[in-house]
């Protein structure tokens, strides 16, 4: 039987404090959620590597320390509404449930969509909703958000979601093509959009139906 709770504690020590992520919130918070449960079966002994994993589909878990970054850079508070756009595995999603008031989530792949459904349903979030579809289109009905966490490169910021950020609302998004993306944080001051750019990174492509 695998130790489950001391090698996330090492990786919360290890990956995230020693590479300077300081919010405790946040590390509470990836100090609770089971890493391991958003993995099939035979990944799971690696769960806290510090690597991204399979998850079928073609798409892949982010490893936990960019997961840690983009949380730490949306400045999370109770009250907040997020959006997520790229549910995946929906580790991020877990972890935005713990950190605001709200979640809102969409994945493209129906399949993805169901089994992380049915994970945070045995997990208990009930204040997470997710949604099969095109992300990049954000979720107007439900909007403006005060956070929106994008967990898939595209190659420009897509209009919805810079429109569908509330005032005072923080988005972090990697951008690019497939061998050079970089984290881009925007916020949202007046009505006015504020760019600031981060680490190199590299995720799967968003796939968006506009382009
Ligand atoms: N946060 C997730 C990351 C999954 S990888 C996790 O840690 O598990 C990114 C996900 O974005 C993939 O599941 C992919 O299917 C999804 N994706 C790609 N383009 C999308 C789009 N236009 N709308 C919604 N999801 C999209």
């Amino acid at each position: 039987m695998h130790d489950f709770a001391s090698a996330r504690e090492l990786m919360i020590e290890t990956q995230l404090r020693g590479r300077g992520i300081s919010d405790e919130r946040i590390l509470a918070a990836m100090s609770r959620v089971p890493r391991e449960r958003f993995v099939s079966e035979s990944f799971r002994a690696e769960a806290y590597e510090d690597h991204p994993l399979p998850i079928g589909a073609g798409q892949t878990i982010s490893q936990p320390y960019i997961v840690a970054l983009m949380l730490e850079a949306l400045g999370l508070s109770p009250q907040d509404k997020a959006l997520e756009i790229g549910t995946g595995s929906g580790y991020a999603t877990a972890l935005l449930a713990e950190l605001a008031a709200q979640v809102f989530s969409v994945e493209r792949h129906p399949t993805l969509a169901d089994n992380a459904r049915q994970t945070l349903a045995e997990l208990g979030y009930t204040n997470v909703k997710l949604f099969a579809g095109d992300g990049s289109l954000g979720i107007p009905s439900a909007a403006p958000f005060n956070a929106i966490l994008v967990s898939a490169a595209a190659p420009e910021i897509p209009g919805p979601l810079l429109a569908q950020l509330a005032d005072g609302g923080r988005m972090i998004i990697p951008v690019g093509r497939d061998d050079s993306q970089q984290l881009q944080f925007v916020r949202k001051v007046n009505g006015q959009l504020i760019v600031s750019r981060g680490e190199l990174v590299r995720f799967v492509p968003l796939i968006s139906e506009r382009s």
